[in-house]
């Protein structure tokens, strides 16, 4: 089932588009108004929208513009539907951005399979989308992704909070554990520790695969002291634990480096990951197997 929500100042069409496409097992949201449509369209997010083009007061084209303009918008799919039958409007309605165009009076039949076609391409999108943004071993954020993620949530610290933390960490001697079990139980231990990261990164963490056996993870809402708390628990239930790789036990450790900014000082994300990944070096180099947050006391925790 889709979410559909039709705009058209015609009852008659808004009746029968909505009989259509709920014939089909979607749900079908009719508005008689463009003005206040965007607000509600874009608060809602539907998987289609399906667009008369004359309208009295805000006509389909404008709305369209106004909606493709607000973020996050350009993923749904705009279907005109309208009785201007001639070749520029037509061109108009592709050029400003819609994905197909009916012409009224409309065949049920071809409506159906447009809205079909439309929903199936929003599919491939958000495919594809996500296929961009995730690594596909460990199904986490992927290196581009998290450095981007990082970059947002640094110029969204401008309003004060708890600040935000970079945690750096590292398998210790990750290499063994291919070397020794083969490197299906690397891949394996790889996914297994990326579903713990999800499960402990929180409502306001995001966690991502920076490259090989290292994490990156920023947490945000959560002040220095709990920051730390937080790494130092996911390093304690690291090392606790068993952890099955294709068929074998096996024990590992791993090592943090923590940056921690409080109103990002003008620092960019560079400064805070180089930060985080010069002390996840002096929790190797001290040991492996501890948490360090800052320059001076390599020894944070252990
Ligand atoms: P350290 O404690 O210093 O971090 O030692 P380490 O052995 O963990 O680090 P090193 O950088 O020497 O080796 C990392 C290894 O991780 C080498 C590389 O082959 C392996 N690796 C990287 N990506 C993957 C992967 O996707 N799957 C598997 N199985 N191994 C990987
Ligand atoms: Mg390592
Ligand atoms: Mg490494």
């Amino acid at each position: 089932m889709s979410l559909i929500f039709i705009v058209d100042d015609s009852t008659l069409s808004l009746n029968a588009l909505s009989h259509l496409l709920e014939s089909e097992g979607h749900k079908a949201i009719c508005l008689k108004e463009s003005t206040d449509a965007a607000d509600m369209i874009s608060e809602a997010r539907p998987d289609l929208l399906l667009l008369d083009v004359v309208m009295p007061k805000l006509g389909g084209l404008e709305l369209l513009g106004e909606l493709k303009a607000r973020p996050g918008m350009d993923m749904m799919p705009v279907i005109m539907v309208t009785a201007k039958t001639d070749a520029e409007d037509v061109r108009a309605a592709l050029d400003a951005g819609a994905f197909d165009y009916i012409r009224k009076p409309f065949e049920a039949i071809e409506v159906l399979a447009r809205v079909r076609s439309a929903l199936r391409t929003r599919h491939y999108m958000e495919r594809l989308v996500y296929l961009s943004e995730h690594d596909g071993l460990t199904r986490l954020l992927n290196h581009s992704t998290i450095l981007r993620e990082l970059g947002r949530s640094l110029e969204a610290l401008s309003t004060p909070g708890c600040g935000l933390t970079v945690v750096m960490c590292d398998i210790d001697y990750f290499k063994r554990i291919n070397d020794g079990y083969g490197h299906q139980a690397g891949d394996a231990v790889l996914i297994a520790l990326g579903k713990l990261l999800i499960d402990a990164q929180g409502a306001t963490g995001i966690a991502g695969r920076y490259g090989g056996e290292e994490f990156c993870i920023i947490l945000g809402g959560f002040d220095r002291a709990m920051a730390l708390r937080w790494a130092e628990t996911f390093r304690a239930v690291v090392e606790a634990r068993e952890w099955e790789a294709d068929g074998r036990r096996l024990r590992f450790t791993m090592s943090f480096g923590l940056a921690w900014t409080e109103s990002g000082e003008g620092r960019n994300s560079g400064e805070i990951l180089a930060e985080a990944d010069r002390r996840l070096y002096l929790a190797k180099g001290a040991g492996r197997n501890r948490v360090v947050a800052a320059d001076q006391d390599p020894v944070t925790a252990t």
